[in-house]
């Protein structure tokens, strides 16, 4: 296990109990598959974690074991407690790494990283997703082609209520004519923060894997790199350095 990114796949895990649509397409619920594809890989192990478990399955002990967490949300985000936000807010200001998935956009912890309300449009009418990559030098686009489709999608449309992000990767275009920021990656504190759009709960978009190759890069860009202790979930008190003196 020693040197191996430590994800944890967060899932409300709501839909794929009530729908047998969504259950038919994820039977072992999205976190299972998420997890399953990613833990296959030699340098990632998972876990997973869900709202209805004690703490959301968010424990302090969790998250110490922790690099990346992979968070996806929909019908839900309201059950999350504020607590259990504020502690994994900490976690990514002190390293851990957050990828945010599709009806994730509206979840408390993505909008408490934003700071922005994350709104959008959408559209539920199962048409094409062309995901151009406009970033290509970025890691979260490694072995991709200059664009991937998807074949059924919800549609999420500009304008997304997000701030101007580090990098935007993909931008997507809809059969309907609208265009999306489906990629973008953002720097909090010392942690890292991705929003990859594509994940509506009744298309199978987790098994395709142009998906998954994105998922796999962004999991290795967000995963905490070794640098100076700071603690940044805290406001600093810093204290002028005593050996400095200023001469009159
Ligand atoms: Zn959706």
């Amino acid at each position: 296990m020693a040197g191996k990114i430590r994800v944890t796949v967060w899932n409300e895990f709501r839909h794929e109990k009530t729908d047998k649509v969504v259950a038919d397409v994820y039977p072992e619920g999205i976190h299972g598959q998420i997890a399953s594809f990613l833990g296959a890989e030699e340098d990632i192990v998972t876990r997973t974690a869900t709202l209805d478990e004690a703490e959301h399955g968010l424990t302090e002990e969790v998250l110490d074991e922790t690099d990346v967490l992979i968070w996806w949300g929909h019908m839900a985000h309201g059950e999350v407690k504020d607590e259990i936000v504020d502690r994994v807010q900490k976690r990514i200001l002190n390293g851990m790494g957050l990828i945010v998935l599709h009806s994730g956009h509206f979840s408390k912890i993505f909008r408490r990283m934003m700071g922005s309300n994350c709104s959008l449009k959408w559209r539920e009418a199962g048409e094409r997703e062309r995901l151009w990559v406009v970033d290509p030098g970025h890691p979260i686009a490694a072995g991709l082609g200059e664009f991937f489709e998807i074949p059924h999608v919800e549609m999420y449309g500009e304008l997304f209520d997000i701030p101007k992000p580090d990098a935007t990767v993909f931008i997507s275009w809809f059969q309907g004519g609208e265009v999306f920021r489906s990629g973008v990656a953002y720097h909090r504190g010392k942690g890292k923060v991705f929003y990859f759009r594509p994940g509506h709960e009744t298309f199978p978009i987790y098994y395709q894997a142009e998906v998954q190759q994105v998922l796999k890069n962004a999991v290795r860009w967000a995963a905490p790199v070794a640098g100076p202790y700071t603690d940044l979930s805290r406001a600093p008190n810093y204290k002028a350095n005593e050996t400095f003196t200023v001469s009159e």
